[in-house]
């Protein structure tokens, strides 16, 4: 099977909490309105668009973190849509995600080795401490840094931690939320490479979310852009930044602030 996801004209709807009702049912909102689209094995995927245009509930849904109200998710060709808990339980391994803010999603009481042997005893690995070790190696952190609390690493070191989490697993399929946005530029440069890195070292599937197109452009083989809950373009990334056909995609690109500032004179 060449396609990792297909996604079938999927609408994802969450209740309105602003216009909660005092009787009756609370209104839902539809966030996500008929995605229709494939995610090849082994491509890196851009997901982009603005804030609030849908990004986090599409990658929630994609790990199922969500669960859509219509349309249909496939996941190596297993229909996970409506999946329970208990139905998804042997499949979570296979699709992980990564998180914006790894201070909050890092239980900060644990150690970094503990933290990362978690979701490999829960899912029922042997030879937790080899595999420990091995993921702090292909994150690029010291042995040491499995005694080491959250709180005592830089927030690049954290996102590391996340990925190390994550890759200890060897899922099929990674999705990363914003994972550098809360980065300095030489922090971001090299979580960008080891992604690089670890894509083409294990064979990892990547969908990256980002609202930044330099970082997109730099990391993706194709983008998806959002808008208001629908998709507006889905291209090749040379191709997009070289003739974007989407009006909303010309203007994201035209956001861009150029990367030279000699440039701007000219
Ligand atoms: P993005 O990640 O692109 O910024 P989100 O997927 O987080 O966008 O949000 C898309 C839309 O859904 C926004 O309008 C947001 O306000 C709304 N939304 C997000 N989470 C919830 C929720 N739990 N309940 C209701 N609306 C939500
Ligand atoms: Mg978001």
């Amino acid at each position: 099977m060449a396609d990792i996801y297909t996604i079938e004209n999927l609408r994802l709807s969450l209740a309105n909490m602003t216009e909660r009702r005092f009787f009756g049912a609370t209104p839902q909102l539809e966030i996500l309105k008929g995605l229709d689209f494939s995610i090849p094995r082994g491509a890196v995927v851009g997901i982009v668009g603005g804030s609030g245009s849908g990004k986090s509930t599409l990658g929630r849904a994609l790990v199922r973190l969500l669960e859509p109200s219509g349309g249909a998710i496939r996941f190596d060709g297993v229909d996970i849509t409506h999946l329970s808990e208990a139905e998804l339980r042997p499949l979570r391994r296979r699709f992980q995600m990564i998180f914006q803010d790894p201070m909050s999603s890092l239980n900060p009481r644990h150690r970094v080795g503990t933290i990362i042997a978690e979701p490999l005893r829960l899912h029922g690995f042997d030879a937790i401490p080899a595999r420990v070790a091995r993921a702090l190696d292909n994150v690029g952190l010291p042995q040491a840094f499995a005694s080491r609390y959250p709180h005592e690493l830089s927030g690049g070191q954290r996102q590391r931690v996340g990925i190390a989490r994550a890759i200890a697993l060897e899922p099929d399929f990674i999705l990363a939320d914003e994972i550098v946005s809360g980065l300095d530029v030489s922090s971001q440069a090299q979580v960008l490479n080891l992604l690089e890195r670890l894509v083409a070292d294990l064979g990892l599937t990547l969908a990256f979310i980002s609202h930044d197109l330099s970082v997109i452009r730099r990391l993706c083989s194709r983008v998806i852009v959002l808008h208001h809950g629908r998709i507006v373009e889905n291209r090749e990334t040379g191709a997009l930044f070289a003739a974007p056909e989407a009006a909303y995609t010309r203007e994201l690109l035209d956001a861009i602030p150029l990367p030279d500032p000699a440039q701007a004179w000219a």
